[in-house]
């Protein structure tokens, strides 16, 4: 059984100035100077807009959407005409749904307060600002290009839009659990999040990605992380403070204020297919995903090959469907978790199949239902939280090693 049918595009701009020292995103780095208008690096920005939009003349046609999201990167380094330029032809390939929820990724200190206004004139309802911390010790530890100044300025821009109606809503982004950071100074960052009235936030953890400079660091015995117990009790501060804040959590990393969870995270986790464009993304229109190349020069290449031959997974009704461990790995993920029996038959699994393997995995699961990490429901299972959530891989390192014991999981 495949997804069904797309109501979702994913866009890539793979534009920084710098790259970030924890980040290993497929990002093209143009430098501190760089921008969009006329200045060094803009003919690389040209040049990429210029296969994107090729990107998406090629797609096959598809329902209207109803969510947008245009991330990278930076994609506030474009100048709003650009941004403009795409969303149009976005629009004319598929439509957009009445109210559709057009986010883009924003970063402080890349755009002034008329940039903001076009790119809502732009159909633009929804910002994710790129925050990470407020404090400039860190910002510049993490190798960011903002300071807290930057990042204030653009949170009162963001909300004054938000309360005349312009925009439907915002997102900041933090990281937490960076090295050497105590509690106090997470707690410091919560409250700022809070008196900037962000209806929505998104919170990561640091993770050390291979080849970046914090792995770097790392090996080099220079990266003090916090002890696992430390960051689970900081994971689970944050709930209960943003609770008391107003703010639900509805997946491990995203918390929003009533109306202000974001639909198009939701598509991903919801099983839901949904397109892509440009270097890096990952589509999956019909429930197969497919990563494109992460470098200019594949990308561009790998786009004179679909210019000859569409990839099977972006034609309706050949491509495979998601396959369940995918599904359970995303929907564990969400406050409302996984009804498993009701996912494996939206996988194709019959009833033999059911009654054989998925009685393993609750089997798995029934244990943490016992230490207080998972909750059950009749036949649908979530992580708790904060405490299951705190400790999420857990639980979803369960579900791969019971995939991986499967006799074949993939087989529908
Ligand atoms: S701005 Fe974002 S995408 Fe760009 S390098 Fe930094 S973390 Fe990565």
């Amino acid at each position: 059984m495949t997804a069904s049918a797309p109501r979702s595009a994913y866009l890539h701009i793979p534009f920084c100035h710098r790259r970030c020292f924890y980040c290993d995103f497929a990002v093209v780095p143009l430098g501190d100077r760089a921008d969009a208008f006329g200045g060094s690096g803009s003919g690389s920005i040209e040049a990429y807009l210029d296969l994107l939009s090729a990107e998406i003349n090629l797609s096959p046609q598809g329902p209207a959407l109803a969510t947008v999201y245009v991330g990278g990167g930076t994609p506030s380094l474009l100048r709003p005409d650009q941004i403009a330029a795409l969303l149009l032809q976005l629009r004319g390939r598929f439509g957009f749904q009445d109210g559709a929820e057009i986010t883009l990724e924003m970063d402080p200190a890349t755009f002034e307060r008329s940039d903001l206004q076009s790119l809502i004139a732009a159909g633009v309802t929804r910002v994710s600002l790129g925050g990470q911390s407020f404090d400039d010790v860190r910002l510049a530890a993490l190798g960011r290009r903002h300071r807290r100044q930057d990042l204030l300025e653009a949170c009162h821009w963001l909300q004054d839009s938000l309360q005349v109606g312009e925009l439907q809503s915002w997102s900041l982004d933090l990281i937490r659990n960076l090295p050497d950071q105590g509690d106090q100074e997470w707690e410091a960052q919560l409250e700022q999040a809070v008196a900037v009235q962000a209806p929505h936030i998104s919170i990561y953890d640091l993770s050390v990605e291979p080849g970046t400079v914090f792995a770097w660091r790392e090996k080099r015995g220079e990266l003090a992380l916090p002890e696992e117990d430390a960051a689970a009790d900081r994971i689970a501060f944050t709930t209960r403070r943003l609770r008391r804040a107003g703010y639900s959590r509805y997946e491990i990393s995203n918390f929003a204020r009533p109306g202000h969870a974001s639909r198009h995270n939701r598509v991903y986790w919801s099983g839901a297919g949904w397109w892509a464009f440009g270097l890096g993304a990952t589509s999956a229109p019909w429930g197969e995903r497919m990563a494109r190349p992460r470098t200019r020069e594949a990308y561009a290449s790998w786009l004179k090959d679909q210019s000859q031959e569409l990839d099977s997974s972006l034609l309706q009704g050949s491509a495979g469907s998601l396959p369940l461990d995918d599904r359970l790995l995303v929907g564990l993920r969400c406050h409302e978790g996984v009804d498993l029996w009701e996912l494996a038959r939206g996988c194709g699994w019959d009833e033999r199949r059911c009654n054989r393997d998925l009685p393993g995995l609750e089997a798995r699961w029934q244990t943490y239902v016992v230490t207080g990490l998972m909750e059950r429901f009749g036949r649908r299972w979530r992580l708790s939280d904060p405490e299951g959530m705190a400790v999420s891989n857990q639980v979803l390192v369960e579900v791969v090693e019971w995939w991986e014991l499967l006799p074949d999981p993939v087989a529908p």
